[in-house]
C-alpha cells in the first residue's frame, strides 16, 4: 500500500534492522524499543488488523505469523525467561501505524495489567 511505512519496510524503501525474513514474513527492530528485545513481526501482505486476516488465507497468515514469532522469539534467546507478544488495534490500544504487526517484547520483568 502506497502510504504505508511498514510496506515501505518490506519493500527496503525504509530503512530498518532486520531480525529475520520468509517470503511472506518480516521480523525488524523497533526504532523506539520499550524493552531490551523490541522486535516487530509482520506479513508482508498489507493487513491492518488480526480482523481483516479472514477466510482460510487470513486464518492460515496468521498461524503463520504467530509460528513466526515464536521462532524469532526463540533466536533471540526470550524462551528461557519468557516474552510478550501483543498487537494493537485501533485508537483506544494506540495502534499508530495500521500495517498488521505484532510486538515481540523480552529481556525484562513486565507488568501486568499492561497500560
Ligand atoms: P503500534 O503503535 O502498536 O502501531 O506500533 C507501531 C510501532 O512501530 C511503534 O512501536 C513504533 O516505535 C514503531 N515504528 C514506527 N516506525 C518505525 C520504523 N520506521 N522502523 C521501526 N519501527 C518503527
Amino acid at each position: 500500500m502506497a502510504d504505508c511505512i511498514f510496506c515501505k519496510v518490506a519493500a527496503g524503501e525504509i530503512n530498518a534492522t532486520i531480525v529475520k525474513r520468509t517470503p511472506d514474513m518480516i521480523a525488524f527492530r523497533d526504532i523506539k524499543p520499550v524493552a531490551p528485545t523490541h522486535v516487530l513481526v509482520m506479513p508482508v501482505q498489507h493487513l491492518v488488523a488480526v480482523r481483516d486476516a479472514t477466510g482460510d488465507a487470513g486464518h492460515l497468515l496468521l498461524g503463520k505469523l504467530l509460528a513466526f514469532t515464536a521462532e524469532v522469539a526463540g533466536e533471540l534467546g526470550l524462551d528461557a525467561r519468557g516474552y510478550r507478544i501483543v498487537t494493537n488495534t485501533g485508537p483506544d490500544a494506540g495502534q499508530s501505524v495500521d500495517h498488521l504487526h505484532f510486538h515481540l517484547l523480552g529481556g525484562r520483568k513486565m507488568a501486568w495489567p499492561p497500560g
